[in-house]
């Protein structure tokens, strides 16, 4: 098998999907269970795809197999080929509720928070020239998403029922304010998104309130996102279940997370 495929539990398998961006592959988790699961893809791009598919076919599966797609967040690397491959495979997309609006609205919001991010850096002294240029980079990378229809909403506390495990949906904001983790906790087995890596730590990003699709003329001091408390707060929360195996968007595997 190549380095692309890695089983990391029993009917887990980790595929690399590589990106263009620094952090480098992102994860996605093939579930062998009833639905065929898919946890997070890649970005929108023909070789993200083409890795997914190759590794796929060493798992002996097709791209038409896929039964339910899951996205754990909104950053592009994660969710970029959901609709390619909703369209190819006809299966479920189940994602958090706060998540659905934007990922069917594409790239709506992303762009609002880029607003955001542009009038924070010259609240704080960034040139407003250097900002507008970073405005167009942040623009420029929104293609490596699209918009998704999810066709069931995850409410946080509910689980998603597969035929040989189930997970608890938890919502995690933090890294982004859609973050969601996966736990098997009759397993110890947590799917976390970017929520928890191994060789990096994971970056809380200042992100508009998914509930609020509008809240740029809002915003103030009093209801500005705080991604850091959010995300010590979630963290407090993963410490408390002790997952012996955390699953994450980048890099390998995380065991006994607690003590890491
Ligand atoms: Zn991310």
């Amino acid at each position: 098998m190549s380095t692309s495929v890695l089983t990391v539990a029993p009917g887990i398998h980790r595929i690399k999907v590589p990106t263009p961006f620094r952090v480098g592959p992102v994860n996605a988790y093939l579930i062998e269970d009833e639905p065929l699961t898919l946890v997070d893809n890649g970005p929108n791009s023909a070789r993200s795809l083409d890795a997914l598919e190759l590794a796929l076919s060493e798992l002996r599966y097709r791209v038409a197999d896929l039964e339910l797609l899951v996205v754990t967040h909104q950053h592009v690397d994660h969710h970029g080929l959901t609709s390619t491959l909703v369209r190819r495979s006809g299966s479920a997309l189940a994602v958090l509720d706060l998540l659905a609006v934007p990922l069917a609205g594409w790239p709506a919001y992303p762009e609002r928070n880029d607003a955001l991010a542009e009038r924070l850096m010259r609240r704080h002294g960034v040139p407003g020239e250097v900002a507008t240029v970073l405005r167009a980079v942040a623009r420029a990378q929104h293609g490596w998403g699209g918009p998704a229809e999810a066709t069931r909403r995850l409410v946080p506390g509910e689980r998603l029922e597969l035929r040989d495990r189930g997970f608890a949906v938890l919502h995690a904001p933090g890294h982004s304010p859609s973050d969601t983790l996966l736990w098997d906790g009759h397993r110890g087995v947590m799917l976390a998104g970017d929520h928890l890596l191994e060789h990096i730590s994971s970056n809380p990003i200042i992100g508009l309130p998914l509930e609020e699709p509008d809240a740029t003329a809002a915003f103030d001091e009093r209801s500005r996102p705080r991604p850091l408390p959010a995300y010590l707060a979630t963290l407090r929360r993963t410490q408390a279940l002790d997952p012996a195996l955390v699953l994450g968007g980048h890099g390998n595997p995380v065991r006994n997370a607690r003590a890491d």
